[in-house]
C-alpha cells in the first residue's frame, strides 16, 4: 500500500512556512489503519516489545490499535496536569522555550521492553524525551515506530542504538 495516498499536505499550517502532514485520512479509511497497525505489530514482534508507549494525541491513534493487535499493554504520555495519579516528568527543548511530558510512575516497570509509537518524526525531541522517561524506570526502549519521517531534519540520528521504523518519508 502507498500510505502517502492517505496523507494530506497542508501548506502554512500551523504557521507560515510549515508544511503540515495530516494523517487524519488514514483514520478515515480502515484499510489504511489496518495497514499501519499491521506494520507496527510486525515490528513490535520483531523487537520483542511487551509494552507500547505513545504521546498524545496522534500517537494514541496508532499506538492503541497496535497494542491490542500485538496483545501487549499500552501506556499514554501526556501533557502536564492530565494524568490523575502519581506522575513522572521530563522536559525537552523546543525551538522557543521548553515543554514537559508526563507518565504515570507505575505505567512502566523495570525490565519492560518498550516500543514507542508516534505519527511523525521531525527533530526527534519528543521521542528522545520519552526515551529518557522510559530509561529512568530501568526499562529498555527496543524500538521506535513512526508513520512519517521527515528525513531532512535527521531526527533518526538521535536514536543510533535503537531500531527505528518509518512507514513513509518526506523531505
Ligand atoms: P519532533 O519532536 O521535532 O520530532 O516533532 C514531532 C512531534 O511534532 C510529533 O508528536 C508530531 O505529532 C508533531 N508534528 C510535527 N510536525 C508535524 C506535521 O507536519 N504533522 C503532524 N504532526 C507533526
Amino acid at each position: 500500500m502507498n500510505i502517502k495516498n492517505y496523507i494530506e499536505s497542508i501548506p502554512d499550517f500551523p504557521k507560515k512556512g510549515i508544511m503540515f502532514r495530516d494523517i487524519t485520512p488514514i483514520l478515515a479509511h480502515p484499510e489504511a489503519m489496518r495497514y499501519v497497525t499491521g506494520q507496527i505489530v510486525e515490528f513490535a514482534k520483531k523487537v520483542d516489545a511487551n509494552l507500547i508507549v505513545a504521546p498524545e494525541a496522534r500517537g494514541f491513534f496508532f499506538g492503541t490499535p497496535a497494542a491490542i493487535e500485538a496483545n501487549i499493554g499500552f501506556a499514554p504520555v501526556r501533557k502536564p496536569g492530565k494524568l490523575p495519579r502519581e506522575t513522572m516528568s521530563v522536559t525537552y527543548e523546543l525551538e522557543y522555550g521548553e515543554d514537559e511530558l508526563q507518565m504515570h510512575v507505575d505505567a512502566i516497570h523495570e525490565g519492560d521492553r518498550v516500543l514507542i509509537v508516534d505519527d511523525l518524526l521531525a527533530t526527534g525531541g519528543t521521542v528522545d524525551a520519552i526515551v529518557r522517561l522510559v530509561e529512568s524506570r530501568k526499562a529498555k526502549v527496543v524500538g521506535i515506530a513512526f508513520v512519517i519521517e521527515l528525513d531532512d531534519l535527521k531526527g533518526r540520528e538521535k536514536f543510533k542504538d535503537i531500531p527505528v521504523l518509518a512507514l513513509t518519508h518526506y523531505e
